[in-house]
């Protein structure tokens, strides 16, 4: 699938949409989702334009790669959820439910999750 230069997440990080941001660095932005699922819903996104997991971990060059997954890191302890722990997902895809097609981790906490039903 072709990178759609209009989708909401590449808005977001024009500016063009507003977002609640928590994190931004040279790599990702982060922000809490617009329908959080629990106490704490951040999105994390990569500068880049990337369709999804598949397409960033096939082609985005490892300085990317290794700035992002840094990034998720510290998103997650500036939110104090380092401690209690934290829930990461990223749905990829069709069968995977994913809806913006632009590469995102959701980052859940704030309780004890449930455990994950596929
Ligand atoms: O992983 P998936 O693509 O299904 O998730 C997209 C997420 O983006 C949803 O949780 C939705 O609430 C969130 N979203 C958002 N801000 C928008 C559009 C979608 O936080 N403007």
């Amino acid at each position: 699938m072709a990178y759609d230069p209009n989708n909401v997440f590449a808005r977001i990080l024009r500016g063009e949409i507003p977002c609640k941001k928590v994190y931004e660095d040279d790599f990702a932005l982060a922000f809490h989702d617009i329908a959080p699922q629990a106490p704490v819903h951040v999105l994390v996104i990569p500068k880049g334009a990337y369709v999804s997991w598949d397409d960033f971990s096939k082609t985005a060059p490892d300085a990317e790669i290794g700035g992002f997954i840094r990034a998720v890191g510290a998103v997650a302890r500036q939110l104090g959820l380092d401690e209690p722990g934290y829930r990461l997902l990223a749905n990829t895809g069709r069968d995977g439910g994913q809806e913006v097609p632009h590469f995102h981790i959701h980052l859940f906490g704030g309780r004890v999750l449930g455990r994950m039903v596929a």
